[in-house]
């Protein structure tokens, strides 16, 4: 009868408006949104993706937004994973978290997609504020301390040398008192320019605190970091230092062994540059771990 026949086409039209308002989430969504088949094909893209990833479309999971995820698909697809899973990609200096899941009644890969370049530069930013030292640029003491206990983990596990050069400015107090604070922290820089430009990559350099330094020297033994300490001591002491002319510096070494802590470690080398110190300044001493017992 009529009535019924209305009453189904109003439902119809009711039905269809609402696929037309559910269509418009993803077509209106200022963030990307792909999905995938089962065969790992891109079936869909929102306009946000089409603008920001052209070649996607074309390029499916050879995308580098899609590339480091295909694992991934292929553990959703066998129905090895089911919860949503995040994953970073990176394209340029862009960094994207994708959030990816399953939706297993119609077999799809729902990837949403947040640009989070500007949270990931300011985590970037913080750190690097966190782990430096400001006047010197190197690593500050927690960097530092952080990086030691890494090292001296691998020394212990692997068996492999490791050596800790401690070093302290000669005098420092002097340069302060005769040319002002300003000369004495251009001073610091200056030193520390030196160091750099005479150590290996792979050797860790940090402010330990005032004209305190420290230098870690992976796969290294202690006759080789007494000789890398002794280069040092020299280009400093060869150097001719804006302002204040010359400067010495005074080197303790010490080299890992078995039973070494953190404490114990930079204990030793601590003692190490006291005695340098101790006996003139302007030199390196070496204290290896059986010294202590002596
Ligand atoms: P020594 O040869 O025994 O090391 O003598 P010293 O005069 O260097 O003595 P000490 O190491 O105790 O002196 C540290 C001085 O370094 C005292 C402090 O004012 C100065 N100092 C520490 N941090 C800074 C800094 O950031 N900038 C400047 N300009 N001076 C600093
Ligand atoms: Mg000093
Ligand atoms: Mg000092």
């Amino acid at each position: 009868d009529l009535l019924r026949i209305i009453g189904q086409g109003v439902e119809r039209k009711q039905a269809r408006e609402e696929i037309l308002r559910l269509a418009s989430f993803p077509s209106l969504l200022p963030s990307p949104v792909i999905e995938l088949d089962a065969a790992g094909q891109v079936t869909y893209i929102n306009p946000a993706a089409e603008k920001l990833f052209p070649g996607l479309p074309a390029m499916g999971q050879s995308h580098p937004l899609l590339h480091g995820a295909a694992a991934l698909f292929a553990a959703l697809r066998r129905g090895e994973r089911q919860d949503e899973e995040s994953q970073e990609a990176r394209i340029g200096d862009a960094t994207y978290e994708l959030h990816i899941s399953y939706v297993p009644d119609i077999k799809l890969i729902r990837i949403y997609v947040v640009d989070i370049t500007r949270r990931k530069q300011a985590e970037q930013e913080i750190y690097q504020l966190a782990t430096t030292d400001s006047l010197t640029g190197i690593a500050n003491r927690r960097a530092f301390s952080a990086v030691l206990a890494k090292e001296l983990e691998r020394a212990r596990r692997y068996g492999v040398p490791l050596a800790l050069v401690m070093y302290d400015l000669d005098h420092f107090k002097h340069v302060n008192a005769t040319h002002g604070h300003d000369v004495g922290d251009a001073v610091l820089q200056a030193v520390t320019g030196l160091v750099r430009n005479n150590i290996r990559a792979h050797d860790v350099l940090a402010r330990w605190g005032g004209e305190e330094f420290m230098l870690l020297m992976p796969q290294t033994d202690a006759p080789a970091a007494g000789r890398a300490a002794e280069k040092l001591r020299l280009a400093i002491a060869a150097h001719a230092f804006d302002k204040i002319g010359k400067l010495t510096v005074s080197f303790g070494v010490a080299a890992f062994e078995p039973r070494d802590d953190q404490t114990s470690l930079l204990k030793r080398a601590d003692d190490a540059l006291y005695r340098a110190k101790a006996q003139g300044r302007n030199r390196v001493e070496v204290l290896a771990g059986e010294a202590l017992a002596k």
